[in-house]
C-alpha cells in the first residue's frame, strides 16, 4: 500500500466522512499525517468511526465547529459540500488550501492518468475506455465517480497502470497539481446551479481538468459544442477533436465506420450500443483508447458485446421479438427525449416518478414513435397529459414499475421496443434510481 511521501502537511481536516472522506483519511493517517475528521452525520458507534480512531484519527461530530480549523494546514473536503459551506469560507479565508480527495490520488500514483468529465454520458465513456484498455492486456483500474474512490484506488497501483477516472465538477474544483495524461471533455449543459451559481462558475470547474496539462499531454474535446470549442482554447494540452457532424482531425464518422483521423477503425454494424448520444461517447472513447494504446481488435471486441451501463438505456432482453430496455438513470425530460430518439421501432414507454413541479410539455415532440404508454408515481396524470397532446394511441396507468412490465407486454407486438425511461426522480416509490431499474430487470425477467 502506497503512502504520501514528502507531503507538506502536518495537520490536515477532512470534512465530510462518506466514502471519499474515509479513504481519505486513511491514507493520511497511514502517511503519517494528523488527521481531524468532521462530519454532521456520522455516528460515534459507527464502524468505519472506530477503524479511523483507532489509526489516531480525531473526530468532531454533529456541527461544523469554526475553531476545528485552528493549526489545520490542509483542508480535504467531500465533494458533495459545496463553497459556500460557512466551514469552507472561512478555510480559503485563512488561505487553508481545500482539496478534494482525487488530488490525493494524482500525488501517490505513478503511471499516466485518463480523467473523463462532461454534464452527460461520463460513467458510458469511461466504462468504456477502461473495457477497451483491458481487453488490449493494459493494467488499467476505473476510479472516481463510478465504484471506488480514486485515492483508494492509487494506493495499490504501480507505474505501468492507467487510472481511468470519472470526474463531476463538483471533484474538479478541489484540485490543484492533479494532471492527467489524456483529458476528456464531453459536454457542457446547463447543470448543478444549485452548486456552483452561475454557468460560468461550472464551465470552469469543467475546465479545471486540464489547467495542469502541458503540450505533452492531451485533451479530447467535443469539436460539435462551441462552448466547449471556446473553453479548450485556454488549454496547453494538445488538442484532439471528436465530432459526430464534420470529419476532424480526431475522432468522426461517417454512415459506415468510426474513424481515428484517417484510419477506419470499427465498422458501425458492429456496434452494440444504440443511441445517437452514445455515438459521441464511443467515438470520444475511441480516441482516447487509442491514445493510451489500445489495439483495434480490442475496442471492435469491446464494442460488438457492450450493450450499455446498467440503467442507461441498458438493452436487458430479447422476448418473442420485443426488445426490453432499461434507462432508469433518465431522471428528467432531457434524457427520455435522447432515449426515445433512439429507435426507429414502436416504442412502449414506461415513465412517471417524483413530482417536480414541471410539465411534461417538452416532451411532448419526442412521443411521435411512442404507441403506448404505462405510466406510475406522482407524475402519471402530467405525463398523461403530454401523452394525449401528442395523441399517443394508448395511455394506461399501473402502481409501479414491476406492474407496469406486464401491462406493457399485454399490449405490445413484434419488433416492439418496451422502454423504461422515465423522466422523473425515483423517490417517490423508490430509494434510488438503480433500484428503480432493478425492479424493472426482475419483473422483465420473470414474465
Ligand atoms: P453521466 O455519468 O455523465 O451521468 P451516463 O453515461 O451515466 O452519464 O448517462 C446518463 C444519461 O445521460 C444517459 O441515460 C443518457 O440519457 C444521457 N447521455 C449519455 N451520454 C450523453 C451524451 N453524450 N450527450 C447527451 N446525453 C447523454
Amino acid at each position: 500500500m502506497k503512502h504520501l511521501l514528502h507531503f507538506p502537511y502536518q495537520n490536515v481536516l477532512v470534512l465530510g466522512l462518506a466514502k471519499s472522506g474515509t479513504a481519505a483519511a486513511h491514507l493520511l493517517l497511514d502517511s503519517g499525517v494528523s488527521v481531524v475528521i468532521n462530519d454532521l452525520q456520522a455516528e460515534e458507534n459507527d464502524q468505519n468511526v472506530a477503524d479511523l480512531r483507532q489509526k489516531g484519527a480525531e473526530f468532531i461530530l454533529g456541527s461544523h465547529p469554526i475553531s476545528a480549523l485552528e493549526h489545520m494546514g490542509l483542508v480535504v473536503k467531500n465533494p458533495g459540500i459545496p463553497y459556500d459551506n460557512e466551514m469552507v469560507q472561512e478555510a480559503m479565508n485563512k488561505g487553508i488550501p481545500v482539496i478534494t480527495e482525487v488530488e490525493l490520488a494524482g500525488l501517490i500514483h505513478e503511471g499516466s492518468i485518463v480523467a473523463i468529465t462532461g454534464s452527460n454520458g461520463k460513467t458510458t465513456t469511461t466504462t468504456l475506455i477502461h473495457e477497451m484498455l483491458q481487453a488490449s492486456g493494459a493494467l488499467a483500474e476505473i476510479a472516481g465517480n463510478i465504484g471506488k474512490v480514486s485515492c483508494e484506488v492509487a494506493r495499490s497501483t504501480t507505474q505501468d497502470t492507467t487510472m481511468i477516472i470519472e470526474m463531476s465538477s463538483f471533484q474538479l474544483l478541489g484540485i490543484s497539481s492533479f494532471r492527467p495524461r489524456i483529458s476528456v471533455l464531453l459536454n457542457v449543459y446547463e447543470a448543478h446551479l444549485d452548486y456552483h451559481k452561475t454557468l460560468e462558475n461550472y464551465q470552469k470547474a469543467k475546465a479545471a481538468i486540464f489547467s495542469n496539462q502541458t503540450k505533452k499531454d492531451y485533451l479530447v474535446y467535443n469539436a460539435d459544442q462551441p462552448v466547449v470549442v471556446d473553453l479548450v482554447q485556454e488549454a496547453e494540452a494538445t488538442l484532439v477533436p471528436f465530432s459526430t457532424t464534420d470529419r476532424v482531425d480526431g475522432g468522426w464518422l461517417d454512415e459506415e465506420y468510426v474513424y481515428v483521423k484517417d484510419e477506419p477503425v470499427v465498422s458501425r454494424e458492429g456496434i452494440a450500443l444504440v443511441g445517437a448520444h452514445n455515438l459521441e461517447n464511443i467515438i470520444a472513447a475511441v480516441v482516447t483508447a487509442k491514445l493510451e494504446g489500445a489495439s483495434n481488435k480490442a475496442i471492435k471486441h469491446v464494442l460488438s458485446s457492450f450493450s450499455g451501463v446498467d440503467h442507461r438505456l441498458q438493452l436487458i432482453k430479447q422476448k418473442d421479438d420485443r426488445m426490453f430496455y432499461n434507462d432508469s438513470k433518465a431522471t428528467n425530460i432531457l434524457a427520455t427525449s435522447k432515449a426515445l430518439t433512439s429507435f426507429n421501432q414502436p416504442i412502449i414507454l414506461l415513465a412517471g416518478g417524483l413530482d417536480r413541479g414541471n410539465t411534461f410539455d417538452e416532451l411532448v415532440p419526442y412521443l411521435n414513435n411512442v404507441k403506448a404508454m404505462v405510466l406510475f408515481g406522482q407524475t402519471a396524470e402530467k405525463l398523461a397529459e403530454a401523452g394525449k397532446k401528442a395523441g399517443v394511441p394508448r395511455i394506461l396507468f399501473a402502481d409501479d414499475v414491476s406492474k407496469a412490465v406486464p401491462v406493457a407486454y399485454q399490449h405490445s407486438r413484434e419488433k416492439d421496443v418496451i422502454l423504461l425511461s422515465p423522466a422523473c426522480a425515483s423517490w417517490d416509490q423508490y430509494r434510488t434510481f438503480e433500484q428503480r431499474g432493478d425492479m424493472f430487470v426482475q419483473a422483465v425477467h420473470s414474465l
